[in-house]
This record gives C-alpha cells, structure tokens and sequence, in this order.
C-alpha cells in the first residue's frame, strides 16, 4: 500500500495511491494512519489534481547513517565504518516531494544523496533482529542533502546535514516491501549519476534497527536513512535531482541558491 500525505485547498490529509503511474487516484484517510490505522473517509481525488508533500514529518527525529555503502565510503576517501555511523537531523529539514529546495547561505558544496529511508510505526527500544518488521510502517524515498565544507570543518554534522530542506522524503510510504536487493538510483538534471542496490548496504535495515534502538528509543513516524551507493556530486541553482528506489518511486526536487 502506498500512503501519501496531500493538499488540495486545506490542511493536508493522509491518502492510499493506487493505480497506474500517471492515472493513480488518491483516497482520503481518517486521521493519521500512525495512529488511526488505515480508514478512508470515502473521498479521492486523481493523483494530478492535488499536491503531495512530505509523508512524514516526525515528531521525534530523523536518524542518518553514514557511508553505509563501502562504495560511497571510498569515494569520500574513508574506510567503512566497523559499526553504523550515526547521526541526527531536526525534522525542520524534511520537505516534500517537488518542493524547492533553498541551497543553504553558508555552503559551496551541497551534495545530494539518494537513500531508502526506513518509517517506524511503533514505539520499541531494544529490538531484537527477528522481530525488526514489527516495528517498520513501511518504506520511502530520501535525499540527504549535504554541505560537504561545513562536514569538514564541523566535529558534528548539526548544519552539514541538518540545515532546512536536507531531508527530502517522499512521493509516499511503501507499506509492503521487501528491502533486500533494490535498485537505487540517482538522475542529476537527466543524467544518471549513482545507480546502486540496497544489497550493497554493509549494514542491512534488521541490523540497523537493532542497532539504533539499543541507544535510542523509536517513536511512531520516525525515519531512518540508510546510507548511499556512489557517485555523489554538487548541487547548483536551477538543478534538478530525481532519487528513486525499486519498488517505491521517484522523489524529485528543484534547488536554488
Ligand atoms: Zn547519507
């Protein structure tokens, strides 16, 4: 099930997508799915007449990890690291999908990075790796936008990774997937510049859950970001960047100085 969240003319709601690309229909939901489970209030619209925006902004935390991928690892001249490379990122950096996206004052060197990002559905703390799917909601599509020169200059990647609009998320939340061996790709205004699996990943979603919450207990909504394959590059004014995962779809966003 595809769970997207949208705006027509009022507050936004929570949708199911379903359909064709280019002929889906969006069906409206009670509440919040979180919370609510799935209930539809009876009313759709098609895909094209609404707005779709982030299907997720956490109340809690968004939880990056770094160079997941032994390819990007080496790309940013390091060695994997011996256990998940965590960080944290506010949730007034996720935007939504087609949403402009303001390069932040302070950088020369933002980069993009096409990444599955992992929604939590329930609260859990110490989760044991046979019982990870229990607390997956399900599955979306992120772009952790980086500014490489404050990664350097700073010993915590607060603003590197966590200025307003690094997280974008979306087109919506895959309920039903299997994570393991996903096509992900980067496409650089058309041209294809990371093309990688998820299989590459050195620590796959079970480990990372687990990992995760023996530190940190997990809230309803939050969202994990796995890493990135190689072939990560700058981003400039009028870009655009297109971050798909198998079996998800596309998250596309613009940029501007
Ligand atoms: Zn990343």
């Amino acid at each position: 099930m595809r769970i997207a969240r949208f705006v027509t003319d009022s507050d936004p709601a929570y949708g199911v997508v379903t359909g064709e690309p280019g002929e889906e229909t969006i069906s409206q939901l009670v509440g919040d799915p979180f919370y609510q489970g799935i209930q539809e209030t009876g009313q759709s619209h098609k895909l094209e007449d609404v707005r779709l925006v982030a299907p997720i902004i956490p109340r809690s935390k968004l939880i990056g990890v770094g160079k997941n991928y032994a390819d990007h690892a080496k790309e940013m001249g390091g060695e994997p690291p011996a256990s998940p490379l965590l960080f944290l990122m506010p949730n007034t950096a996720v935007v939504g999908p087609n949403e402009p996206v303001s390069l932040p004052s302070f950088s020369e060197e933002v980069s993009y990075e096409a990444e599955l990002a992992v929604v939590i559905g329930r609260i859990c703390k110490d989760v044991p790796l046979e019982r990870v799917n229990e607390v997956i909601f399900g599955y979306t599509v992120a772009n952790d936008l980086t500014a490489r020169d404050a990664q350097r200059t700073d010993n915590q990647w607060a603003r590197a990774k966590g200025f307003d609009g690094s997280a974008p998320l979306g087109p919506w939340i895959e309920t039903e997937l299997d994570p393991e061996g996903l096509r992900i790709t980067g496409t650089h205004n058309g041209e294809l510049v990371q093309d990688g699996n998820t299989s590459q990943m050195i620590f796959g979603v079970p480990e990372l859950i687990t990992y995760i919450s023996q530190a940190l207990t997990l809230l309803p909504g939050d969202v994990i970001l796995t890493g990135t394959p190689a072939g990560v590059g700058l981003l400039s004014d009028g870009d655009t960047f297109e971050a798909e995962v198998e079996g998800i779809g596309v998250l596309r966003n613009t940029f501007r100085a």
